[in-house]
């Protein structure tokens, strides 16, 4: 593959898998200005090629991987590959993001987005090289787990090989099953499950070519001003690349027993505090162009196995949230589910909500068909994992994934539930940062997440990192979150939007003044906007920076709204028994005040939510209200199920 000048000249490659046919098509100078890549690419293909509400696991779903503007170059934390699809977990979008070496490959390769429709007849993998894309047997594959299919590729196309694919979990259709990218990056909500579906196994891809910015002076001048503020700033590689993200830990605090208790610092238990984690850490790894490596390398004495990536969220969901407090226990079933590839989060929410259940008493003996569902029971949680990635005995309805899970024992269950459309909330204060954490789950475009307004970040590293922070972010412009909670989460949505679109790790986003950290030079959207005119040789303003994300999300909420999504949607609650201090209470009483301010600020309709024709015609995507104008769509209940 030869050199291309602002590689956004790459290819973007279709395939159907029931026919077997390959078709590869030019991305447009059009397209990038619009949607920029990754993320917004994805979401584009799923409005234009899925065909309204259907079942997410049928062959007509569609599943996207797109490689990120900049990936592939020496800009740091630049290697996110974006997957999205129609949801099996929720019935609306699912999207997920992972590094390791896959978007740099599929870029040296010469593309920028692969879209898979269809269904193979038989277990397939598909191995690109440069221009040649094969679909090739799986047969020896399937049944394999993530790590050990990364070994068999490699073995059969060489080291160099990068892959994305599955483990048993995605082939059994677990609901919260991932893609894991070179057997540790994972991308979450169900879209594994989609690749089992379409009985594909694995991508594997080589590329030989390289990514050449338009004006690689002006690129690469920013791009090592980006890799000096890295290794300059303490504060940063102390909290990657010596913690790590279990550095929640000692930031936000886990729960104990399904969200019941929240923990202080002090109140940690041994065995899931940083220091009992590191004991366990024998190096550290990173994905592409990554100078931070914020991923732990743990040793299993037990087992003899190597796992990576501890984090916050694997530690509250499989270890507090179900009372287990033995660290290398905690460590196993995370590795176990890197490698029957399903997401921690979703896995240990479900299993401590099935305890929960059990105990309430609405869950019987019967039911639960022998299992032990004790609280703290770590050996009984280790066999529950294995049964939930086979679908086996109760396992298989473990497999359905939370509120899916929930649905199975009626309302009683259901109202047990701490999700958003459909996807587990997890473990974070209520009213953190002013209240923006509960309202960007609200408004998240994939359900409960945090990671789609970054709101939890907002200022808080900031003060830490530079005593001057908060005087920068006004004189930056940035909204001042205490006075303006809602600009603030626009805000964070448009910086996480243009990470995931970028391909930018949502590390280099930490906190806003961090979102490019060129901004200690110039305000975030335009070193954005110089960055990208630097590498596409087009000329990108702020303001063409804050439409493209703005598109991107207005697309996704369309999307959703065609799966049936409403106004209802948005709410937000607690569980009975949940831990909930007065403050958290205040925040849920002005939620729909501020979910009104917010769909007015993002120019929708406050009393559907659907967005307004004038807004997506400013944006010069007026068509997409021809699909939503006047359209009664079905109440989204869940991810629809075809009948067999
Ligand atoms: S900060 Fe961590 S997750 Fe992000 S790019 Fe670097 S190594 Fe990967």
């Amino acid at each position: 593959m030869s050199t291309s000048p602002g590689q956004n000249a790459g290819n973007v490659l279709i395939i159907d898998l029931t026919r077997e046919k390959v078709v590869k098509r030019e991305v447009s100078p059009e397209d990038v200005k619009a949607y920029l890549g990754g993320r917004g690419f994805n979401s584009k293909a799923l409005l234009d090629m899925v065909p309204g509400r259907i079942d997410p696991l049928s062959p007509e779903n569609v599943l996207a991987l797109g490689n990120g503007t900049f990936a592939g170059t020496a800009l740091p934390m630049t290697s996110r590959l974006h997957i999205s699809t129609l949801s099996p977990l929720s019935g609306i979008l699912g999207d997920g993001n992972a590094g390791g070496e896959f978007s740099a490959m599929l870029k040296f390769a010469g593309y920028e987005q692969i879209v898979l429709t269809g269904r193979a007849k038989k277990p397939k993998y598909i191995f690109i090289e440069d221009d040649n894309v094969e679909i090739r047997d799986a047969g020896e594959l399937w049944g394999l787990t993530t790590g050990e299919t990364v070994d068999w590729l490699r073995d059969e196309h060489g080291d160099e090989v990068s892959v994305a694919g599955i483990g048993p979990a995605g082939e059994n259709l677990v609901r919260f099953a991932t893609t894991m990218v070179d057997k540790y990056h994972s991308g979450a909500r169900g879209s594994g499950a989609v690749w089992g579906s379409k009985n594909l196994k694995a991508i594997a891809v080589i590329g030989t070519g390289e990514v050449e910015p338009a004006d690689p002076e002006r690129f690469y001048e920013m791009a090592r001003e980006d890799i000096d503020y890295f290794n300059r700033n303490e504060f940063v590689k102390r909290i990657y690349s010596v913690i790590g993200t279990h550095y929640g830990l000692i930031q936000w605090y886990p729960s104990w027993k399904y969200f019941q208790v929240p923990l202080s610092a002090e109140e940690l238990p041994v065995g899931l505090r940083p220091q009992d984690l590191a004991e366990y850490e024998v190096g550290r790894t990173q994905c592409f162009s990554c100078p931070l490596a914020c991923k732990d390398v743990y040793y299993l004495p037990s087992t003899g196995e190597y796992g990576t990536a501890s984090e916050f969220e694997s530690i509250y969901a499989l270890g507090s949230n179900n009372c287990i407090t033995d660290t290398e226990a905690v460590l196993r079933m995370e590795h176990m589910a890197d490698e029957y590839g399903m997401d921690v989060m979703t896995l240990g929410d479900t299993i401590a909500l099935a305890r929960l259940l059990h105990e309430k008493g609405i869950l019987n003996e019967e039911e639960v068909e022998g299992i032990s569902l004790e609280w703290g029971d770590a050996e009984g949680q280790i066999e529950l994992i294995e049964m939930t990635a086979y679908r086996e005995g109760f396992g298989d309805k473990l497999a359905e994934g939370y509120r899916n899970f929930a649905k199975l024992y009626g309302g009683e269950a259901l109202a047990y539930c701490y999700d958003v459309k459909g996807v587990n909330r997890g473990w974070y204060e209520v009213d953190f940062i002013n209240g923006i954490f509960t309202l960007s789950h609200a408004t998240s475009t994939r359900g409960a997440d945090h990671l789609r307004g970054r709101s939890w970040a907002y200022w808080e590293n900031d003060k830490l990192m530079d005593p001057d922070a908060v005087r920068k972010m006004l004189d930056a412009g940035l909204p001042d979150y205490r006075k303006d909670p809602v600009g603030a989460l626009i805000y964070g949505e448009r910086a996480c939007t243009l990470a995931d679109s970028l391909g930018r790790c949502k590390g280099s986003i930490n906190s806003w003044l961090q979102a490019v950290p060129l901004v200690w030079k110039y305000p975030v959207f335009r070193g954005t906007a110089m960055l990208l005119s630097a590498f596409t040789g087009m000329e990108f303003t702020e303001k063409d920076v804050i439409d493209a994300a703005d598109r991107i999300y207005l697309t996704e909420m369309a999307f959703n709204v065609r799966q049936g999504i409403k106004k209802k949607h948005y709410d937000v609650k607690f569980p009975p028994e949940f831990a909930v201090t007065e403050k958290a209470k205040a925040q849920v009483k002005r939620h729909w005040k501020l979910v009104d301010e917010y769909l007015e600020r993002r120019g929708c309709d406050v009393k559907t939510a659907y967005t307004k024709r004038d807004t997506l015609e400013r944006l010069g995507i007026g068509h997409i209200a021809n699909r939503i104008e006047g359209k009664e769509f079905p109440e989204w209940d869940g991810p629809v199920r075809e009948v067999a």
